[in-house]
């Protein structure tokens, strides 16, 4: 068996959804379980019905949800044509489980509310896909994965209850493959024990999608995106980018960890656990290998770039002119813990500290709050944290050139420079 994850732009028109369909039915032989994001931009837009509900602006919240429930009305008038009556039935049960929704007053916390609209993004978009597919002789069956993946309370992100997800998936998942050789379902969305919706962190699907080829024990993953390949650097701040065939866990991992925007950082574990290679390939253009990311080790890799704007630069010097001694560190570190905020970067000297975090307004105010009882703390903004993993000295000096480094750090592997 197969994964199959499709994201939000590989669906956002008439035209990419029926790409999409031709994608899948080459595989029409083949087992697959196919997890599809929110079409386009509808997880943004739903954000914005939550705002909107949440700051009691109902009418505005409810004009907001009307534009998402157009396009999807829309989409299905230019899709489909025999079981319309069908798909718009099923997506008005779910703008209605909204709209029901929004015609209350909010009482609870923000993240709740916010679970529980967004989380429809993926379910209309997933009932439109799997109905064309059916209509054009690609028979699937649809599940609500509310259903199967069970998660905690902790709303917009949410920890999988793999012990129950994993006991669902056999009793209810693997036995529909007996009559069918394609289940289409949902990424990023779960349900808790009470039936409540939640999500599992922004861009979240891929992450879902390694769940269940992890409990399916899939013999692959493959991730349909609209680029061809994973590069070794944003094409959109960089010329000479250049596509990598093969990658290792570890470096995707690295990357990841170093703020790459590659692949939702969680989705690599549930498949390097269970050996499970994942493929990364253009929907665009599907004859294109793209890349694969094993266990292998690998070799001659080019220097991967990672830029992260929006740093700030926390310089935290002892009172006293005392050493920074264990004490005044790890109460450092219990405030990190408790703003939940992790330095990017960190160096240590003889009476100060310099931390590189990305620039959360509030919680740097409330970092700078906390730590300044303990050291006289300096802030300064508008920095790049630049990480070149295998790095070259011309590289680093193309890099850097004309710009005022205030901290670097280097290992064999990586070296990562803050930047004005
Ligand atoms: N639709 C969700 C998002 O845009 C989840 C995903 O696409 O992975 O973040
Ligand atoms: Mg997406």
């Amino acid at each position: 068996m197969k994964v199959f994850k499709f994201g939000g732009a590989s669906i956002n028109t008439i035209e990419r959804i029926k790409n999409t369909a031709n994608i899948i039915e080459t595989y029409k032989g083949e087992q697959l379980l196919i997890i599809i994001s929110a079409m386009g931009k509808t997880t943004n837009a739903l954000e914005k019905v939550a705002d909107a509900f949440f700051n009691k602006k109902k009418d505005l919240a409810l004009q907001l949800f009307e534009q998402v429930k157009e396009t999807h009305l829309t989409t299905l008038k230019y899709l489909i044509t025999l079981n319309w009556q069908q798909a718009e039935n099923q997506l008005k049960n779910f703008f209605t489980e909204v709209e029901w929704l929004l015609h209350d007053k909010p009482v609870r916390e923000y993240d709740y509310y916010y679970d529980q609209i967004v989380c429809c993004g993926e379910l209309l978009s997933t009932t439109l896909v799997s109905i064309y597919l059916n209509e054009i002789g690609v028979k699937n069956r649809w599940i609500d994965v509310r259903d199967i993946l069970r998660t905690d309370d902790n709303f917009r992100d949410a920890y999988v209850d793999w012990k129950y997800t994993s006991e669902k998936i056999k009793t209810d998942i693997k036995p529909l493959f007996n009559d069918t050789n394609m289940v289409i379902t949902q990424g990023f969305i779960g349900a808790t024990d009470e039936n409540e919706s939640t999500t599992l962190g922004r861009e979240g699907s891929d992450f879902s999608a390694a769940i269940f080829a992890n409990l399916l024990d899939a013999e692959s993953q493959t991730i349909w995106k609209d680029v061809e390949a994973v590069m070794n650097a944003d094409p959109k701040e960089f010329t000479d980018v250049k596509n990598i065939v093969e990658l290792s866990y570890r470096e995707v991992i690295e990357m990841a960890y170093y703020g790459a925007q590659v692949i939702h950082p969680n989705t690599i574990k549930p498949l390097e656990n269970k050996n499970i290679p994942l493929h990364v390939r253009s929907f665009l253009n599907p004859s294109l290998p793209g890349t694969v990311i094993s266990n292998k080790p690998t070799h001659n890799l080019p220097p991967i770039i990672v830029l992260k704007k929006q740093q700030v630069l926390m310089a935290l010097s002892s009172k006293d002119f005392s050493f920074v001694e264990e004490k005044p560190l790890s109460q450092l570190y219990d405030i990190f813990d408790r703003i939940k905020i992790r330095p990017n970067l960190l160096q240590h000297g003889a009476i100060g500290l310099l931390c590189c975090l990305d620039d959360k307004s509030e919680k740097i105010d409330k970092l700078a709050l906390a730590a300044s009882e303990i050291f006289n703390v300096q802030l300064e903004k508008n920095l790049t944290l630049l990480t070149i993993r295998h790095y070259t000295e011309e590289k680093i000096k193309e890099l850097t050139a004309g710009k005022k480094i205030l901290l670097e750090q280097k290992t064999t592997e990586t070296i990562q420079v803050l930047m004005r």
